[in-house]
């Protein structure tokens, strides 16, 4: 099989990806091992988050990072024997996460986050999958004066950012989300953003359009891929299919592909959970309500209310460990009524990230015809329709709606 442009993987920014590409004309074959919308885009929170301006640094705050140090919060947790392994990657996310960091993290995310919903509107109307997807924000929720005060404060510090959102006294909190517990002293309603109840299926409907305007999905490991007279090629289910270019867009198993070919790309995996719970009688959760004391999120999905954990650093492989959930849930029951567990076991995600909170987007300077898209962090369902444009733009010729600079692939050597 021949094709222009081959896309390896097919999460939110692959299958994102292959649709821009092919609606600039390019012929292109979309490659995973499993159905589409399967990896980290099946279980994340489904938040497309135009309210997260600031990208998600690494704490500075002396108190904070000793009360990390025990290793006993529910919002960050990590393996004792990854450490050593992940200290070089933590001292360069900590690097870039002081305040000139940080500022230069977020100048190169703007113009990304700001066209987060309309990207996913684009491309969720013609997919059909409107249905799946709620313009009504989320909630930020507080049981303690002092943290809601301070997250007020805070987002008074955002008025640059022109984002729209509503301080809710607990009164009305509870009008908004009568299931809350009465502890709740108030919340901050984020209003710009939009929710989705079943991210993976998402994928899966973007990942339809692709077919049904003519793109092909096959199945194959994307490591088989090797360059064969100046052309690209990789094994499928189909046979071998050849192509002009190569798209990597593997998410968190990124490096596998691109360490290989001679890259020293510092990407690095925060894991993270999931838990579907039934509502109890007569309760509706109506929105994504996150508890930042915890570091959760409780949000209404297809499958249940899903309650996604924070950060977990742990080996990739390691088997999954329950301890994080547990914290989380046992906080969460104090929100919110939630009824028995309905997954078997946990779902473990990986976020893929950089750290400078950047994604890569671009060429593989070393290798004409290769193209990276990966490293979306917290926020690659956000992302994925966004990049996807934008490297579809640069691998086209056409003017990037944005300057690329601070993605490409090279900025670490
Ligand atoms: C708990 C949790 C909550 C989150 N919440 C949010 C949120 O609310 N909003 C948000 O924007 N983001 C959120 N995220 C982050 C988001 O889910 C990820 O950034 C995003 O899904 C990454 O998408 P991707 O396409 O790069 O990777 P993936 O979805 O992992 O896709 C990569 C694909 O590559 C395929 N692949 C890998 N290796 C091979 C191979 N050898 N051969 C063939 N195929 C291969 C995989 O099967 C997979 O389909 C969350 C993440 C977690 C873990």
């Amino acid at each position: 099989m021949h094709c222009q442009t081959l896309v390896l993987g097919a999460g939110i920014v692959g299958v994102s990806t292959a649709l821009h590409l092919q609606a600039r004309g390019r012929n292109v074959v979309l490659l995973d091992r499993q159905a589409p919308g399967n990896g980290t885009s099946h279980g994340n929170a489904g938040l497309i988050e135009r309210a997260s301006v600031i990208p998600y640094s690494f704490p500075r705050d002396i108190s904070k990072l000793l009360r990390y140090g025990l290793n006993q919060q529910s919002d960050v947790r990590y393996s004792l024997k990854h450490l050593p392994k992940a200290a070089g990657w933590l001292l360069q996310y900590w690097q870039h996460s002081s305040p000139k960091g940080l500022a230069a993290a977020t100048r190169a995310m703007l113009p990304l986050v700001q066209r987060c919903v309309v990207e996913h509107d684009e491309l969720a109307t013609p997919a059909g999958m409107g249905a799946l997807i709620q313009g009504d924000g989320w909630v930020e929720a507080f049981n303690d004066e002092a943290a809601f005060a301070k997250a007020r404060h805070d987002a008074e510090g955002l008025a640059e950012y022109q984002l729209n959102y509503r301080v809710l006294d607990r009164q009305q909190m509870h009008a908004l989300e009568p299931g809350l517990h009465s502890d709740i002293v108030g919340g901050l309603h984020w209003l710009d953003p939009k929710t989705v109840s079943d991210p993976g299926g998402l994928t899966r409907g973007y990942a339809e359009l692709f077919q049904q305007r003519g793109g092909t999905f096959v199945l194959g490991d994307a490591l088989s891929l090797c360059q064969h007279n100046g052309q690209w090629q990789v094994d499928s289910e189909q046979g071998v299919i050849c192509a002009e270019e190569a798209v990597i867009a593997l998410g968190p198993q990124a490096p596998a592909l691109f360490e290989p070919l001679g890259y020293r790309i510092p990407l690095a995996i925060k894991r993270g959970y999931h838990m579907h719970y039934a509502a109890l009688p007569g309760t509706h959760l109506h929105h994504p309500v996150l508890d930042p004391i915890g570091g959760y999120v409780l949000a209404p999905m297809v499958g249940g209310i899903r309650l996604t954990t924070g950060i977990e650093f742990a080996d990739s492989d390691d088997p999954l460990n329950e301890i994080q959930l547990r914290r989380c849930e046992a906080l969460a029951r104090r929100f919110y009524p939630l009824g028995e567990r309905l997954d078997a076991e946990p779902w473990l995600g990986r976020r893929p990230c950089l750290p400078d909170m950047c994604p890569v987007i671009g060429p593989a300077p070393e290798h004409p015809g290769l193209w990276f898209n990966f490293g979306h962090a917290h926020h690659g369902l956000t992302l994925g329709p966004v990049c996807g444009r934008l490297l579809a733009e640069m691998m086209t010729g056409a003017t990037p709606f944005t300057d690329p600079t601070p993605y490409r692939a090279d900025r670490f050597q």
